[in-house]
């Protein structure tokens, strides 16, 4: 038996005005200290990039002992659970390290009005969750009380062993992000390699399964319709307030689809391999730009189209953080050609695109479904990086941590 990391999402339900102000002003309070140890660090790890002074001290423990000083000078702070701001930090020491290898910027200040209210309830607080009934348990959040999760499909993973909590408001209310540690039987076939191709509309994998997004146009439109309603609607009035709150209540429900798809979408994929291969979405994003779209290689990406792909984008890099999470191993390979060449007899030929959906090869007359081919080729690409033939490809190497940036999509 291995073990596994399974999150469970629950709607808290409605508390206490005592205990949401304290629910609220320890996120406040997570960030504030997010705040004040990056305006800490922020001379140091330039100094550093310029080539002076040392390198900071990325680690949670040495930001914790850090983090315990300012603990016991500011009052306020003492009035809130400990563990749960402190955990700011290992977030915080994650981002530094990140920007501190070159692989992002430094970390970004958080916004009082911008950045979503979040706290974590860490491994070291011992989380506390109680079953009510079917729908309903408790958990303890330290130094606030017991609040209700309520879930509509119950709780799947209740014979696990819940580690860590996060609890972020998404403007409407509270949700919390169970993180249980579950018993998993060993998988039996690590070995399988799948190819994945990656759309707007749909994930292909090279065994021929498709993966339709449902269909949100419906959701969408009415999107639309409510920004332009608020866009004419006088400032402040109580009918734009309305608006608003009609737009947030459906932009999060088209947030929430999306969410469920690339869970259950990733969850099935990943239970059929162990490695996957995707495109590398950063030369794909290049390529892209480049020529169009790489469905429409030539035409011109025109503005709207442009805030479309961010979309997409950000999408294609949830499913493959999910993948990475869910599967042993992602391979990234080039994804040039791979639409175009024939996964049959390797003949390379826009030709064999003739429309959107179908893959006529001019060469053999293989016919497929275009984005199966296309998976297929990938799988062929992320093979022969497997047996040493690639190069410049990365692989990314098997990662089961608590991963709980994972929930904050
Ligand atoms: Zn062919």
């Amino acid at each position: 038996m291995a073990k596994e990391i399974r999150t469970v999402e629950f709607v808290v339900l409605p508390v206490t005005k005592a205990k949401a102000s304290k629910m609220f002003q320890t996120a406040g309070a997570c960030r504030y200290v997010w705040n004040h140890f990056r305006e800490k660090n922020l001379a140091d790890y330039q100094a550093f990039k310029n080539g002076k002074g040392e390198q900071p001290k990325t680690s949670y423990f040495s930001l914790g002992v850090e983090f315990t000083k300012l603990r016991r000078k500011t009052e306020w702070m003492r009035e809130l659970p400990a563990n749960p701001v402190k955990y700011t930090l290992k977030y915080f020491a994650d981002a530094l390290r990140e920007a501190m290898e070159g692989k992002k910027g430094f970390p970004k200040p958080k916004s009082r009005k911008r950045t979503v209210p979040s706290f974590t309830i860490p491994s070291s607080c011992g989380v506390r969750i109680r079953k009510t009934n079917k729908k309903y348990s408790s958990l303890l959040i330290p130094l606030v009380g017991w609040v209700t999760l309520a879930r509509g499909g119950g709780n799947s993973q209740e014979e696990g062993e819940p580690k860590q909590v996060v609890l972020r408001h998404d403007g409407h209310r509270w949700r919390a992000i169970v993180f249980y540690e579950v018993e998993v039987e060993e998988r039996m076939d690590a070995g399988e390699v799948l190819g994945v191709d990656m759309n707007a509309r749909q994930v292909a994998t090279s065994d021929g399964d498709f993966y339709y997004l449902p269909d949100l146009e419906k959701k969408e439109k009415r999107r639309k319709w409510y920004q332009r309603k608020m866009a004419r609607q006088v400032k402040g009035s109580s009918r734009r307030k309305d608006t608003k709150r009609k737009l947030a209540k459906v932009s999060r429900k088209i947030a929430n689809t999306r969410k469920d798809w690339i869970h259950q979408t990733t969850k099935e994929i990943s239970e059929k391999c162990g490695t996957v291969v995707v495109e590398d979405l950063k030369v794909k994003n290049m390529m892209a730009s480049a020529k169009g779209t790489i469905e429409n290689p030539g035409k011109n990406v025109r503005q709207k189209a442009g805030l479309n792909r961010a979309m997409l984008d950000t999408a294609f890099g949830k499913i493959r953080k999910n993948l990475e999470y869910k599967c042993g191993r992602v391979i990234e390979v080039n994804p040039a050609y791979t639409s175009q060449t024939c996964s049959e007899c390797g003949h390379t030929d826009k030709e064999n695109r003739k429309t959107q959906a179908r893959f006529l090869c001019v060469s053999c007359g293989f016919a497929s479904n275009a984005d199966t081919n296309a998976a297929i080729n990938i799988r062929r690409l992320g093979m022969a990086h497997l047996h040493g033939e690639g190069s410049g490809i990365s692989t990314v190497p098997m990662n089961r941590e608590i991963d709980t940036r994972l929930s904050y999509g």
